[in-house]
């Protein structure tokens, strides 16, 4: 017998692909996974296709900016990725652009040579802020290209499945053949790659490009693992965490550590690596570093993680000598976030996610003082939230899948605290983070659309919106503020990388930049855009609390009005995010350590001096990759490098309505052995057929499966052999499939053969 599995066959693109046995859906941000990601297809909606040298791209109607600035992204990124890898994918990619849910993410579904993009550039608070597309194309892209690099045979066959079946050699009654009492099962990936790796050059991309770069957020994550001694081991890194924290430090340390080899190895070892896997018999992982750096991945780990803890003591002697971190006033849960003070200064609301594993299962609590019992309002809150100006109510905005075509967007909502009634104000508005005005009758907020986010006023007794920013693709404005005199909204911009603040002038619609300065170690951010971000106006209106990650970490600062100084109220280790004070001048904050983000209270803020905040230089700053790898001498990078591109100007492609594409069928062979017979078993003579004639025009050779059922070819001992020397490879192979997802993939296999196995049992 012989017996494929068809794994993926003739499936519409647009129809949402499940991901294919054997392959990775390589998701950008594993909180998706967690609660929200997506569900709902949606076929109410027009799609259209732009086809180019080496892309489709394919968007529904409303996103056709988005669509068209990825055909432009997609080909500005060809060559540096390919050359990286030297592999180039046979056929084009396809890129799919998303943009009807509340969503931010990717996936590389390698196998099918297709990727899905969700426009959103929604807030990540384990990430820094970046050009959304530029990154996230460039990331899943970089999968395609590294993954195809490293694939063993054609992507028609992801993974084959051996195994093994013994039997008692005495028959009972009732059982037709020889009672089964053994059972070996083992899958042979065809693309073997951790994902520390597989994400990590992910993020590495082309640093020269800097479509992603080691931003303040990264630092802060690998800086606070390495100074509590959370880093996850080797070993740990092959496997994605259960929570938010353990998931991203996947991608953080993998980062950080394909960035090291990449530096102090060659940047060239990364292509070396990806094609020493693709070897038919390597399954070791390990082995291909070795060959790649003479060093295997265990050593090479041990380094790196010696190189960090030194050079993050070092860089840290200022700031561990003069800590300012307030205390901490709620510490259970990874993720809380907006404290915020009461009108009257007595109460706190926050967002937690105590209980939760993911930074996106936050709650609004309510708390009666710094120390008071908290009391859960409202589950399924994110982003900011706001206090009516007579502290009776709470605006926030969550999000809903109760919307036309089960769109899941953010809405704006009340809730009335003493009655304890949720209203829900907007549907489907894709609205966010609310500021109450200080005469009640209006919510500034934060309306998301075609990759771009603009500030909005929502007019509560009439129920209308109004876009009052002008943004286009790839613009951003985060966390309104009403000044308590109402007449201006702070809010926080970003067209590229880091955000600066800007001031809405209601009356006149004049925006205006805050120049932030800071006194000492300005030139610390290496002229580079910094980060300032959830800015708050103090309740007289003189003073503007913000975070600001101008020293390379994140601090609470205050800009003063009038003066227009600026000074450090913290100073710490992690990172202080979302201030708020009261009328007394008491701050409270989320503070970020190794296991999240947590609540913080500084009950008399004081101006930190400014030298004793310096996080001095990294070693890692001054070494330039392009002098190391040089291939880039060959490309002409012009108008596409970080600060040369302008994703305002978008070429005009043709755009055509969709057709159908189909991705091609890819077969799973199970080779078994079975009576001491080496079986390859077809469900039906048809299916044989099909997958022969499939196999034929893969490989324009005849086929031999029609002919000969049952085929004998090696032994039972040369059976037990092979199995054993790929059970021993993979086991000690630290940097291979990992013992967890063998083990894993071995009871899934079984599991999923079992029926088969039990049928040989007759009643
Ligand atoms: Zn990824």
């Amino acid at each position: 017998m012989i017996e494929v599995v068809i794994v993926s066959s003739s499936l519409n693109f647009v129809l949402r692909l499940t991901p294919i046995v054997g392959a990775i859906a390589l998701i950008w941000s594993f909180d998706a996974l967690a609660q929200d990601e997506p569900r709902w297809t949606h076929p109410e909606l027009k799609w259209n296709t732009i086809e180019t040298e080496h892309f489709f791209v394919h968007f529904h109607e409303g996103a056709e900016q988005t669509g068209k600035l990825t055909a432009k992204i997609a080909e500005d990124i060809y060559k540096p990725i390919t050359s990286l890898y030297g592999y180039e994918p046979n056929g084009k990619v396809h890129f799919i652009i998303i943009d009807y849910d509340d969503f931010s993410n990717g996936s590389a579904y390698y196998l099918d040579n297709k990727v899905e993009i969700w426009a959103s550039a929604m807030d990540f608070e384990l990430r820094g802020t970046h050009s959304w597309l530029r990154n996230v194309i460039t990331h899943e892209y970089t999968h395609m290209i590294s993954l195809g690099a490293a694939r063993k045979i054609t992507r028609h066959i992801p993974a084959a499945y051996v195994q093994w079946l013994g039997y008692e050699d005495e028959k009972r009654p009732d059982v037709l053949y020889g009672y089964p009492n053994r059972i070996l099962s083992y899958p042979l990936p065809f693309t073997v790659m951790p994902p520390w790796f597989a994400e990590g050059v992910a993020q590495h991309q082309r640093p020269e490009l800097e479509y992603d770069l080691w931003d303040s957020h990264r630092d802060m994550l690998l800086r606070t693992a390495v100074v509590e001694n959370k880093m996850l081991t080797y070993s740990e890194m092959n496997a994605f965490g259960k929570n938010s924290i353990g998931s991203e430090r996947v991608y953080n340390q993998g980062y950080s550590l394909s960035g090291y080899i990449a530096r102090n190895y060659g940047e060239a070892s990364l292509q070396q690596i990806a094609a020493n896997m693709r070897s038919p018999m390597r399954f070791s992982f390990d082995s291909a570093i070795k060959k790649a750096t003479g060093k295997s991945g265990g050593q090479i780990y041990d380094e790196w993680k010696k190189h960090l803890q030194e050079a993050y003591a070092q860089q840290l002697r200022e700031i561990q000598a003069h800590t300012v971190t307030g205390e901490l006033v709620q510490a259970k849960g990874s993720g809380n976030f907006y404290p915020r003070w009461s009108p009257d200064g007595s109460k706190l609301a926050y967002l937690s996610n105590a209980g939760a594993d993911y930074l996106g299962q936050t709650a609004l609590v309510l708390r009666e003082g710094v120390g008071g019992k908290d009391k859960l309002i409202k589950a399924g809150v994110h982003y900011a939230f706001s206090w009516s100006p007579d502290g009776t109510q709470l605006a926030y905005s969550r999000k809903s899948e109760k919307n036309p075509h089960h769109s899941v967007v953010y809405d704006l909502y009340l809730y009335d605290i003493k009655n304890k009634k949720e209203k829900r104000l907007t549907h489907a508005a894709r609205a966010h983070s609310p500021s109450w005005s200080p005469d009640g009758k209006t919510l500034a907020c934060v309306l998301n659309g075609d990759g771009a986010q603009n500030i909005a006023l929502y007019d509560i007794a009439a129920n209308q919106l109004k876009i009052i920013t002008s943004h286009k693709t790839q613009e951003q404005a985060y966390t309104p503020q009403w000044s308590p005199d109402g007449r201006q909204i702070l809010y926080s911009y970003s067209q590229a990388r880091g955000r600066s603040l800007r001031l809405y002038d209601v009356a006149s619609g004049e925006i205006t930049p805050v120049n932030l300065q800071h006194s000492t170690n300005g030139e610390s951010s290496g002229g580079k855009p910094t980060d300032a971000r959830d800015a708050v106006f103090s309740p007289d209106g003189q003073k503007i609390y913000f975070s600001w990650d101008v020293t390379g970490i994140f601090n609470i600062y205050s800009y003063d009005l009038a003066t227009q100084q600026t000074a450090p109220l913290t100073n710490v280790v992690g990172g202080a995010f979302m201030p708020s004070a009261n009328g007394n001048g008491e701050l409270v904050f989320s503070t970020f350590v190794a296991e999240g983000y947590k609540i913080a209270h500084l009950k008399t803020p004081q101006p930190v001096p400014p030298e004793v905040t310096q996080y001095l230089p990294s070693p890692d700053r001054n070494i330039q990759l392009a002098a190391v790898n040089g291939d880039l001498a060959h490309l002409n990078l012009n108008g596409i490098k970080h600060g040369a591109y302008d994703d305002k100007q978008i070429p005009n492609f043709e755009v055509k309505p969709y057709n159908d594409h189909y991705s091609a069928i890819s077969i799973l062979p199970r080779v078994m052995m079975d009576y001491g017979t080496v079986k390859l078993a077809p469900p039906s003579i048809a299916i044989r057929i099909m997958i022969c004639s499939c196999w034929w025009i893969m490989t324009s050779s005849a086929c031999r499966c029609f002919s000969k059922p049952t085929i004998k070819c090696v032994t039972p001992a040369q059976m037990a052999t092979i199995f054993f020397i790929i059970w021993r490879k993979s086991i000690s192979a630290r940097g291979a499939v990992g013992i967890t997802s063998t083990i894993r993939s071995s009871v899934l296999f079984t599991a999923a053969t079992m029926p088969r196995f039990r049928s040989s049992i007759a009643d």
